[in-house]
């Protein structure tokens, strides 16, 4: 049986409803707060944050999958997140190119499979679970909603 690449087009994982631009996206967001150390920050010191990163098939412009971060929270956050993309392609589970990323599993699976890894990272690492509680309930992408970004090949592995 060959196996199936999912393949993700990052320059295609673009906002579905359009004219949701990243600044109009803040200010609908916006309430004062970073989401993550729970900071008053002015709007202009926040930065619009994936919850499930664009790498592992986050919707950029999906407010479900954006929250607003202050500057040090943001490094912190994208520190771990490129841990565990790290780690999935240490696994064999997806591997990145200039315009794409390949996934050796549906995307569900390897998105289960971030989050997941990220999880053991947080409970090992006392800095992450003393930050914020990490109790945020996750929404895997819908794969239907998304279809336009993917598309399956049954090529062989190389
Ligand atoms: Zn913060």
């Amino acid at each position: 049986m060959k196996p199936v690449i999912y393949k993700l087009w990052l320059s295609r994982n673009k906002a579905y409803k359009k004219g949701f631009s990243a600044g109009v996206l803040k200010k609908k967001i916006y309430n004062g707060f970073c989401s993550k150390c729970k900071k008053e920050f002015r709007i202009r010191n926040l930065h619009l944050e994936h919850t499930l990163p664009v790498m592992v098939g986050g919707l950029i412009f999906d407010k479900k999958n954006l929250t607003l971060m202050c500057v040090r929270c943001h490094n912190k956050k994208t520190v771990l997140d490129i841990k565990c993309i790290n780690i999935l392609k240490k696994m064999g589970v997806i591997s990145s190119h200039t315009y794409t990323v390949d996934f050796y599993l549906h995307p569900h699976r390897v998105q289960e499979i971030f989050y997941y890894v990220r999880n053991i990272i947080i409970a090992a690492t006392p800095s992450y679970e003393a930050w914020n509680g990490w109790d945020t309930e996750y929404e895997l992408i819908m794969w239907e909603k998304n279809r336009k970004t993917w598309e399956s090949e049954n090529n062989e592995k190389t």
